[in-house]
């Protein structure tokens, strides 16, 4: 049986195929369907330049790393099939001494799906049907819904900024930018008992922060900013505006912690540097995950956060160039979705 494959084959350009699968499957890896895939920042770096942060796709890829999907084929490995699993993209070496640390995302030889920084490109998951490492898919509690469980690599990389801020239960919390990382950013800071404000561009992108936990908003360029200066324990910026950088300079109280979850490009932007100074901030930067996936497929299985209102749309492998091209105009509020045809 074939099934529905998409690739990015230059920028702007994804073309649809269908193929079959091989008739191996590797001894480490269970064949899987997909169930439910999302969108991520950075499959729009490659969406849009087919580079991202500096790296070119060497040859076509299928984009995707965040997705959940069904056992097919469990290969051995101990998974029934139909399982929903929940899949950690992250494929780190387990030997080297981040790995032996716990630090899996400092792995200097750890592989991931749809990155050109991985030689060769391993496929993505915008497609119907993939192999995967055993030891990287986790099985999750009857009757979750996969739209959410596909949430769990972008809300453990959000967990993980969470952490690396040492947020804790009070705290007050600013998130700049509301994009799906910085939505995602206030599901993980109101788990941990703080208060989150945010700020966005878009009051639509605001409503969708408070329906998810945020207590204030403030939109850029119509709200006065200088109420902000100075009363946050933590600033988690997500926006990946050098701008955003100096808003969480001002907004962050003294000896307080800001916390750089997102990817802010190579810039001339002058940064306040001497408030870093003035003010003894601690400025922690983030990047993957450790051991928050575990902790973000919990919070997805206890039910307890809106993931449709942070939702934007759905679409089929067949229309991921559709979906791509909705993520990149920037109108959409929250992640797209990409399902199976069938
Ligand atoms: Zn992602
Ligand atoms: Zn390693």
């Amino acid at each position: 049986m074939s099934y529905t494959k998409s690739k990015l084959v230059a920028a702007r350009e994804v073309c649809i195929e269908q193929v079959d699968m091989p008739q191996d499957i590797a001894p480490d890896h269970m064949r899987l369907k997909l169930a439910t895939a999302s969108i991520c920042g950075t499959d729009m770096h490659y969406f849009r330049h087919f580079a991202n942060a500096g790296f070119y796709l060497d040859y076509p890829v299928t984009l995707g790393h965040e997705a959940c999907a069904y056992v097919a084929d469990a290969n051995g490995h101990d998974f029934a099939p139909g399982q929903l699993v929940a899949i950690n993209p992250v494929i780190e070496c387990g030997t080297c001494p981040a790995c032996l640390r716990g630090d899996i995302n400092m792995c200097p030889t750890k592989r991931f799906p749809g990155s050109a920084t991985t030689k060769p490109h391993i496929d993505g998951f915008f497609r119907e049907e993939f192999d995967f490492p055993a030891r990287c898919c986790k099985a999750v509690a009857d009757g979750v819904n996969p739209d959410h469980l596909t949430f769990a690599e972008p809300l453990a990389c959000a967990l993980h900024s969470v952490n690396r801020a040492g947020i804790k239960p009070g705290d007050k919390v600013l998130v700049t930018g509301c994009g799906p990382m910085g939505l995602l950013a206030v599901v993980g800071a109101v788990a941990k008992g703080a208060q989150a404000d945010v700020t966005d561009l878009k009051p639509d992108s605001i409503a969708a922060a408070k329906a998810v936990g945020a207590t204030a908003g403030f939109v850029i360029g119509q709200d006065d900013m200088t109420q902000l200066t100075s009363s946050y324990d933590v600033v988690i910026e997500a926006s990946g505006s050098p701008h955003a950088y100096n808003q969480a300079l001002d907004a962050v109280r003294k000896q307080g912690v800001i916390s750089v979850l997102s990817l802010i490009q190579p810039t001339d932007v002058p940064i306040n540097l001497h408030l870093n100074a003035l003010k003894e901030v601690t400025s922690v930067g983030s990047i993957l995950f450790t051991d928050e996936f575990a902790d973000a497929v919990a919070l997805i299985e206890s039910g307890t956060v809106n993931f449709d209102a942070i939702t934007a749309a759905k679409f089929p492998v067949s229309r991921t160039q559709d979906a791509c091209e909705m993520m990149a105009d920037g109108k959409a509020v929250g992640k797209v979705l990409i399902k199976p045809d069938a």
